[in-house]
C-alpha cells in the first residue's frame, strides 16, 4: 500500500515505523495510492486544528 501525503505530495517508502517519505515520481503512483499526512505534516495539521478549536470552539470537558 502506498500512502502519499495529502499536503506536500511526499510518498512513504517502507514499513511503518521506520518509514522514510520522499517526493515520488508519477509513474510510482497507481491505482492503489491512499492519502495521509507525514509525520512532519500531520504535526502542522494538528497544530492548526487546536489553533482553530483554541479560537473558535470550545470543547466542554
Ligand atoms: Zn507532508
Amino acid at each position: 500500500m502506498i500512502v502519499q501525503c495529502c499536503v506536500c505530495k511526499k510518498i512513504r517508502r517502507g514499513p511503518e515505523g521506520s518509514a522514510t517519505w520522499s517526493l515520488a515520481a508519477k509513474e510510482d503512483l497507481g491505482p492503489g495510492v491512499s492519502h495521509g499526512y507525514c509525520p512532519k505534516c500531520a504535526d502542522k495539521a494538528l497544530a492548526q486544528i487546536r489553533n482553530a478549536q483554541g479560537k473558535s470552539v470550545r470543547i466542554p470537558k
